[in-house]
């Protein structure tokens, strides 16, 4: 299987604007942010969608969410901010490797577009 580009980053082939790292996970903003605060945090394990995650992964997947509130303090925006999960190419997901978007600094409307 070919690395997704998200791969490449987390093997600092290709660069990025990394905000966070630690064992499990990168956190780097995104290249065409949708909010003033656009951040993804991947896990490094190369899982291509939340729906392909295991009952193994439970550590992980709840480690992604503690990290996304250790990187909304860093960051200042823990007042407020969105996270965003898209699975499956219908729901928007372009990356096929698991990301949550972190995204702050202007309203946001619901539902979601
Ligand atoms: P998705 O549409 O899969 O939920 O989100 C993929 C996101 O990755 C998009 O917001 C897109 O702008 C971002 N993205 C795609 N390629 C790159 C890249 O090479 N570097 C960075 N920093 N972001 C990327």
């Amino acid at each position: 299987m070919t690395d997704s580009i998200f791969a490449k980053i987390i093997k600092k082939q290709i660069p990025a604007d990394i905000v966070y790292e630690d064992d499990l996970c990168l956190a780097f903003r995104d290249m065409n942010p949708q909010a003033p605060v656009h951040v993804l945090l991947v896990p490094k394990k190369p899982l291509d969608m939340l729906t392909s995650a295991q009952e193994e992964d439970q550590t992980l997947l709840g480690h992604l969410l503690l990290a996304a509130g250790t990187i909304a303090r860093q960051l200042k925006i823990d007042g407020a901010f969105r996270l965003v999960i898209n699975n499956g190419e219908e729901s928007g997901q372009s990356v096929f490797h698991v990301h949550l978007h972190i995204l702050a600094g202007r309203p946001f409307r619901w539902p979601p577009g």
